[in-house]
């Protein structure tokens, strides 16, 4: 396996090699069935006991209160910016959506679309590169919800504590986040992240909401589309995506045999540290895209002195072996997705690269 790069792609991202090793090694005949998983019926007791297992290991792992339900479905987080609003959004009533980056403002669309969604707070006017401070917020106490998006895959932001919201209940969607860090359940009614950043392979979204939601849900909505729906199913009220539900399954394994949720973020944290530790190390040619205290601990973003340069160190760092490297259009520079799975030699590697790249072009 030593042509695999470190790969730095945004999502669907890099997997841990020990999970794609066990998936191969299973894809022919899997545990004495004569059939891979991806040719089991959903209904049969092997495919029961993957789902089951999954879900479990992310009740354990996430310390998920048991007045939750963990759900499967499909269509990206980009369903759920408008499944959300359409069970929760009930006449009358208002949202309040905190918009940090191009994922937020896709929420928020899609809620303007079902019903009253305001804006409670937004760092469009310094390009996203921070998370609005409590005071910059300006909250309503009535609202049904308020919905944030916990990392910025594009900008590079992460929020370090969670708004203030009072009685409150906060929407989150934690797709480039979601397991790597533990949260406080409390604050949460519903959160939503789609598997292909820290989880899993693309095809599934893992949606975890309370049961009081679940019952103020609107049931005068398309059936599929009803939260109510996929928890008195378990999440089989339709052919689930069972292969994706299997690689999260094994990623959550590899995930407790790495020690659990502190050992992830202290992981993390440590990667993080490194990474930005470089940036800061040469100010002359790194400068990061975002305020210190906004910093993600996932996507890391930054700019060379030119946009010269940062062609140049994509191009270098792909011939190095690095992928993945290329900031979003809509920001330009260098963008490092770290998520779980990125080992942190993969960062060992990188930050001397950059350290060596500096010295050559600086
Ligand atoms: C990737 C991403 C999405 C989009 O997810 P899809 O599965 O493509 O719908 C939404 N929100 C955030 C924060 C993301 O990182």
């Amino acid at each position: 396996m030593s042509d695999r790069i470190w790969n730095f792609n945004p999502g669907p991202a890099t997997l841990p090699l020990s999970v794609l090793e066990k998936a191969k090694e299973e894809i022919p005949n899997y545990q004495n069935t004569g059939m891979a998983v991806m040719e089991l019926s959903h209904r049969s007791k092997e495919y029961a006991a993957i789902q089951n297992d999954a879900k479990s290991l992310m009740i354990e792992l996430f310390q998920i209160p048991n007045n939750y339900k963990v759900l499967f479905l499909q269509g990206g987080a980009s369903l759920q910016f408008t499944m959300a609003p359409m069970n929760l959004l009930t006449q009358g009533k208002a949202a309040d959506y905190i918009i940090t980056g191009s994922w937020s403002k896709k929420a928020l669309k899609e809620a303007k679309i079902i019903g009253t969604a305001n804006v409670a707070g937004s760092t469009e006017d310094t390009n996203f590169n921070r998370i609005p401070k409590q005071g910059d917020l300006k909250l309503d106490p009535d609202a049904v919800y308020c919905h944030i998006t916990s990392n910025n895959t594009i900008a590079g932001t992460q929020y370090k504590t969670f708004p203030q919201t009072g009685n409150v209940t906060i929407i989150a969607d934690m797709s480039s986040d979601i397991l790597s860090r533990k949260i406080n359940f409390a604050k949460f009614g519903l959160i939503y992240a789609g598997a292909q950043k820290n989880l899993g392979p693309s095809g599934v979204t893992v949606v975890i909401i309370r049961d009081d939601l679940v019952e103020a849900c609107r049931q005068d909505i398309p059936i599929i589309l009803q939260y109510k729906t996929h928890v008195d199913n378990d999440s089989f009220y339709n052919t689930p995506p069972t292969y994706s539900v299997y690689l999260v399954k094994l990623v959550l394994e590899w995930v407790k045999s790495l020690g659990g949720l502190a050992a992830i973020e202290k992981r993390n944290r440590e990667k993080a540290d490194l990474l930005y530790g470089t940036i800061d190390d040469n100010p002359d040619f790194f400068k990061g895209a975002t305020e210190k205290e906004s910093r993600s601990f996932m996507n890391v973003t930054f700019r060379l002195p030119s946009e010269d340069l940062e062609a140049k160190m994509i191009s270098d760092a792909k011939a190095a072996g690095f992928g993945g490297l290329k900031g979003h259009r809509s920001v330009g520079g260098i963008r490092v997705s770290m998520y779980n799975a990125m080992e942190p030699q993969g960062i060992q590697e990188l930050t001397e690269f950059m350290k060596d790249f500096a010295r050559k072009n600086g």
